[in-house]
């Protein structure tokens, strides 16, 4: 099971509960929007699971902004976020 941790969420501006990424789905949008090649390790990113709103900013353990601009993890039922 993925952790969850409570940290700063640069788009809520508060701290909110994060998980890590789950799959390779996840991974692979990590590398993508990092520009990584397909075996990179991105399991040192989290996602804001805050049930305040629909956040779901990636975030890494130790930098609260590693994307600029921040961006949000797609949901499943998407294929991506439109350009
Ligand atoms: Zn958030």
């Amino acid at each position: 099971m993925p952790m969850e941790r409570t940290m700063p969420c640069y788009t809520c501006g508060t701290d909110e509960p994060h998980r890590q990424v789950k799959d390779d789905r996840e991974r692979n949008v990590i590398r993508e929007l990092k520009g990584l090649g397909p075996r990179a390790y991105v399991d040192e990113y989290w996602i804001c699971v805050t049930t305040e709103r629909d956040c779901r900013n990636i975030r890494t353990g130790h930098s609260w902004r590693p994307l600029h601009p921040p961006r949000k993890m797609p949901p499943e039922t998407e294929p991506s976020e439109p350009s």
